[in-house]
């Protein structure tokens, strides 16, 4: 009989932390707790196998689960002295949901279950203490209520809510017992007319319900969407915890909390969290009640009161598991603990998420205290990360102007770092709506929910007016790297009635609001963010790298992955300027210059025009003998910029309607300069029109048809690389024709261009190294690969076009089915986000192969935008590609990558 349940407690777990798969994160975690010693109410976890038995089954458990679960129980009771049941003191248990990857908030959790009418007065009595069992049996019918019988949870909060307001208080804590026996009947009622049944009182029924509800949880809308922007893929399935209770609400020496074992916004080394006295654990994520801080060096204002200072011996207990913790895990924890009448529990412990800043300064603090390896810490900076690393900031002149002309109304916790102005939204919905014209939105709200997920997605920002550094809010934002201040508490969203009240100062939906994710303030109206610390030092060199430690841990990590991956970095730049930056990010030469945005620049554009409207070859000629020197300045500059390393230089690619006029005057213009009339301009501007452009006349069948245009190109490269090496500049041209689909394209268009280098370069040529070679863009070229390979030398994926043209996606209107195809999960993700490794993957590996199978040197690069992908880029390395190029600020992203790739090698190339 397969085994489902794995029993914890009395220093022995039947589980442990490599169990994740089959016990959660959650369940594995508590059986490795109990396992070291640490205190942990003793439960025992139903595995995922349990979960998906379940699912497969039409909603019914697996017969050997009841057996299991009846015997672990029989266990528990006799471990705890207590019965499940018991009228006179009962033993009662928590349900919670818990899968292999943590999904905050995500998923539901019962509290207090086993509590019946009986055993409410018996746990009254045990208790000595009969408004806590009252309190707790509300608590377990309003979870039950909502969780189990699927009644709005808003129903039983408004009786809350009414309760308060008859009593006249504001906290839950101030309403006695005859309020709280009171609301026992009508939840219980409520329950009765919604689900048609009365509240179940055997406790097994309870305890089965539960644990059905918390299976289907992981099907629910919430859990589905958070996986979807996560990646976890639906078939793992969650496993149920059922633990025995311990409260913190049993008085004034209890208190429940959640912590990280270091501060998870900073990395600095200190046991970082909130806690509340007198609370069960759901007080302090809800952000009912403000939670107080656990450190004292975390205090913000002098009447908070820390558990520190507070419950000193607790404290202490709490940094040597802390350290135990860490010690154990060799990483960063986030705990969740109870102190029931002054004795520590610990309730949970899982690697806590963490800022881009963090990771990196916890990787290097664990690393110097000889807890990881040096190599461990590249491992443990996500290079998406590094996006929040590069993330904007405020300009200190501007910041402390608008301190002091007061726009500074409010302070919360810095939950996410960066700086994020935009319009106020007071709804997920407004948000995504307003995001969706193209604003800018930052939502605004007394607190986040699982259900403001895809407002906070589209949002720059997160402001909340309660809760603490643990609070949904912030907690999600963190882990999407999105600015974020919570806690604000001397603002006043009234999101119902559409505005905040901030000092004197109302705000509505539209009006500008700014803050700051790393020091906590709210500024009113717009302030401009500015480039990050590491931006300031590399790009702009405003600011010198010996006063910024987080610069030097930065290129230190950037130093390790250069040493440790196997792939080049590029960039795709079309301008000296662009090459510039992406030099300062590290990039090792140019992957992508794309040609026609030269093309766009105001001085040529009408050049260009004129070239393309051209009647015949000679007035085309004459319009290209002007667009020559320009480009050739062009290249002159670029090659500049990169010194000596290689530039790919693309030839032409789009169809050339896209450079058309499109307003009268502009016909009229060029007309005059043209000597033509604007009505036959017109007309030749119709005949381009073309049906299916991205299908149509573009590429290197523009090559073909105009060969004057490459021509030119093709001059205009080597002139400048004769220019540049005259003035002792050394350059490493590499010409790249786009879409080619046929070896003969290629041959003809690639026997050009080195006709024009044998005539630009004449006695020079054997001193100028330069490479012809192609995009492979069209999936023929991946299938024809071994003949293309003898003829060209080097080839990039375009994975854009790949991806359009192998899915039959038009990349230009994509958005219109996109988001439900990801929606209902017919794809994974976006393909032209994230390479689709199983069909597009497939086209390149089988390229790859038969490419090098005919040139075994055969230079591969990959210049889609996929080249910026962390994910996609772990694929590129695992396919053998020389190199990936990707746009300037995605290079650190990538070379961390691509080091990624090195460490988690997954045995090589070339397999399909
Ligand atoms: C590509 O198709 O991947 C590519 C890099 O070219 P473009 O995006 O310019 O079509
Ligand atoms: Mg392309």
């Amino acid at each position: 009989m397969a085994k489902l349940v794995y029993a914890f407690g009395k220093g022995k777990g039947e589980g442990n932390a490599r169990m994740k798969d089959l016990l959660g994160g959650k369940g594995a975690n508590l059986a490795e707790m109990t396992n070291l010693g640490i205190p942990v109410p003793p439960g025992f976890t139903i595995s995922t196998r349990a979960c998906n038995a379940y699912s497969e089954r039409g909603q019914r458990f697996p017969e050997e689960l009841a057996s299991q679960v009846e015997r672990a129980l029989g266990r528990l009771e006799t471990l705890q002295g207590k019965r499940f049941g018991d009228e006179a003191d009962p033993l009662l248990v928590s349900v919670r949901s818990g899968a292999k990857f943590s999904m905050p908030g995500m998923m539901d959790t019962i509290l207090n279950l086993g509590l019946n009418d009986r055993s409410t007065d018996g746990l009254a009595r045990a208790s000595g203490d009969r408004r806590f069992a009252f309190d707790a049996y509300r608590r377990f019918l309003s979870m039950y209520g909502s969780v189990v019988l699927g009644i709005d949870k808003a129903e039983f909060e408004s009786q809350l809510d009414a309760a308060k307001e008859r009593r006249g208080v504001a906290a839950d804590t101030d309403l006695d017992v005859s309020d709280l026996e009171r609301l026992v009947g009508q939840f219980q009622s409520t329950i009765r007319a919604r689900s048609g049944k009365s509240f179940p009182q055997k406790p097994h029924e309870q305890l089965w319900g539960a644990i059905a509800a918390v299976f289907r949880s992981w099907g629910n809308d919430r859990a589905r969407r958070y996986r979807r922007e996560y990646g976890i893929p639906d078939h793992l399935g969650t496993a149920a915890n059922v633990q025995s209770m311990v409260y913190g609400n049993l008085g004034d020496d209890c208190a429940t909390g959640v912590a990280f074992t270091r501060n998870p916004a900073t990395g600095e080394n200190v046991l970082y969290g909130e806690y509340l006295v007198n609370a069960q654990g759901e007080d302090v994520v809800a952000g009912t009640r403000t939670p107080q801080p656990i450190s004292r060096s975390q205090k913000t204002d002098a009447t908070q009161v820390t558990l520190e200072e507070r419950m000193p011996k607790a404290y202490a207990e709490l940094q040597t598991i802390r350290r135990t913790l860490e010690k154990h895990y060799k990483d960063m924890q986030d705990i969740e603990f109870t102190i029931e009448r002054g004795r520590l529990y610990l309730l949970q412990t899982r690697t806590g998420k963490r800022t881009g800043l963090a990771a990196l300064h916890i990787a290097f603090d664990l690393h110097a205290a000889r807890v990881i390896p040096q190599r461990e810490v590249l491992r443990r900076v996500d290079p998406d990360m590094l996006v929040q690393l590069l993330a904007p900031v405020f300009d200190p002149a501007e910041l402390s102007r608008a301190r002091s002309d007061g726009r500074v109304v409010a302070r919360g916790l810095p939950a996410g770092p960066g700086a994020a102005s935009g319009t106020i939204a007071f709804s997920a919905e407004r948000a995504e709506a307003l995001a969706h014209d193209g604003r800018r939105v930052l939502l605004v709200r007394t607190e986040t929910s699982p259900e403001d997920i895809g407002g906070m997605v589209a949002a720059v920002g997160i402001l909340t007016s309660r809760g603490g550094m643990t609070s949904h809010a912030a907690v999600v934002a963190r882990g999407m790297g999105k600015p974020c201040v919570v806690g604000a508490e001397s603002i006043r969203v009234a999101e119902h009635d559409g505005h905040l009240v901030a000092g004197s100062t109302t705000l509505r939906e539209g009006d500008a609001l700014s803050i700051d994710g790393t020091t906590g303030e709210v500024i009113l109206g717009p302030l401009d963010p500015h480039p990050s610390e590491i931006q300031q030092i590399l790009v702009e060199k405003t600011k010198r790298p010996a006063r910024s430690k987080l610069y030097r841990r930065f290129s230190k990590l950037m130093r390790l992955a250069d040493q440790v991956r196997r792939m080049r970095v590029r960039t795709n730049a079309d301008t000296p300027e662009d090459a510039r930056v992406a030099r300062a990010f590290g990039a090792e030469g140019i992957g992508l210059c794309r040609t026609e945005h030269m093309f766009f620049a105001e001085d040529r554009i009408s050049v260009v025009r004129e070239m393309i409207l051209a009647d015949d070859d000679a007035q085309r000629a004459r319009a290209l003998e002007r667009l020559l020197p320009m480009q050739r300045a062009d290249f002159i500059g670029i090659f500049k910029a990169m010194n000596g390393l290689p530039v790919t230089i693309r030839l032409l690619d789009p169809p050339l309607h896209e450079f058309l006029p499109t307003r009268p005057e502009q016909f009229r213009r060029i007309a005059a300069e043209m000597g033509v009339t604007a009505a036959a301009l017109e007309a030749k501007a119709r005949q381009l029109h073309e049906t299916n452009p991205m299908l149509g006349h573009r590429g290197c069948r523009l090559g073909v048809t105009f060969p004057a245009i490459y021509e030119m190109q093709a001059r205009a490269i080597f002139e400048a690389a004769v220019h540049c090496r005259r003035e002792r500049v050394r350059v490493l041209p590499e010409v790249m024709i786009p879409l080619v689909g046929t070896v003969e394209e290629f041959r003809v268009l690639a026997a050009r261009v080195r006709s024009v280098a044998d005539e630009v370069l004449g006695t020079a040529r054997g001193r100028l190294r330069y490479l012809v070679g192609t995009m492979i863009e069209v999936p023929r070229a991946c299938l024809v690969a071994d003949s293309i390979a003898a003829e060209a030398e080097f080839f990039s994926f375009g994975t854009n076009d790949l991806t359009q043209m192998t899915y039959g996606f038009s990349r230009d209107d994509v958005g219109k089915f996109l988001p439900q195809y990801v929606a209902m999960r017919l794809l994974p993700s976006d393909p032209f986000q994230t390479l689709d490794t199983v069909g597009v993957g497939r086209l390149v590996r089988l390229c790859i192969a038969e490419g090098r199978g005919r040139k075994s040197d055969l230079k591969v690069g990959v210049c889609g935008e996929h080249g910026g992908d962390a994910r996609s880029v772990l694929f590129f390395h695992d396919a053998g590609a020389d190199y990936v190029s990707c746009s300037p600020y995605r290079v650190p992203i990538a070379r961390l990558a691509a080091a990624h790739g090195v460490l988690t090698d997954r045995g090589g190339s070339g397999t399909a």
